[in-house]
């Protein structure tokens, strides 16, 4: 069983991610909890290089960074998250696909269909059962980071435009694909949150 989790950053994709696995190994199940990108060591490097590359790499061209993006989830479908599904584990991951359309996509300049045939072509056809996007609009995502003593990475000082555009985008994809989705508002409390996700994905289990 593969399930994702997606959203903007702040929304709570991390601690959700951690909640569902605890019950589901609760529950004797193996679970893999894993993110993208970063969830192998090429992936690491490239994360690193996406990430906080600066001066290190200069300006990076939109087609490289999606490209970027596909190479460590070629990597990482192919050597951690595949062979877990082939074991029978459950696998729960931050960031997949969504979020390429979402960032790359939606909130940057290149064309929809063409970051979604290169990500396709990275996992060969893998697809999750269950996506849980977290929607939270940006000022409230913004000021948990902030409380957090933390900033979104590179989004650091973006304008709340972009981060509005990739929610929409992210909400889009939602409504494109609702079987796969299950879209819940990320402000609630986290246990409240935790029982719903857990709602959704105990019948998967035992289908
Ligand atoms: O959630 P995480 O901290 O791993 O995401 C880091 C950042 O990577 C996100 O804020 C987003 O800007 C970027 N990202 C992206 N495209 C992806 C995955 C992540 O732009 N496919
Ligand atoms: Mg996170």
């Amino acid at each position: 069983l593969f399930i994702t989790f997606e959203g903007g950053d702040g929304a709570g994709k991390t601690t959700q991610s951690e909640l569902l696995g605890a019950w589901l190994e609760s529950r004797g199940h193996e679970v893999v909890r894993t993110r993208e990108p970063g969830g192998t060591r090429l992936g690491v490097e490239v994360r690193r290089l996406l990430l906080h590359g600066g001066e290190e790499i200069g300006d990076v061209d939109p087609r490289a960074e999606a490209l970027l993006y596909a190479a460590d989830r070629a990597q990482h479908v192919a050597k951690v998250v595949r062979p877990a599904l082939e074991r029978g584990a459950v696998v729960v991951q931050d960031r997949y696909i969504d979020s390429s359309l979402a960032y790359q996509g939606a909130g940057r300049v290149l064309d929809l269909a063409d970051v979604r045939r290169i990500s396709e072509w990275a996992v060969d056809g893998l697809k999750p059962s269950l996506t849980v996007l977290l929607d939270l609009d940006p000022a409230t995502a913004a000021a948990r980071l902030e409380s957090r003593g933390g900033t979104a990475d590179r989004l650091e000082g973006e304008v709340e435009a972009f981060h509005t555009a990739v929610r929409e985008a992210f909400l889009e994809l939602a409504e494109s694909d609702p079987n796969r989705f299950l879209v819940l508002d990320a402000a609630q409390r986290p246990e409240d949150l935790n029982a719903e996700i857990i709602t959704r994905v105990a019948p998967l289990l035992t289908a």
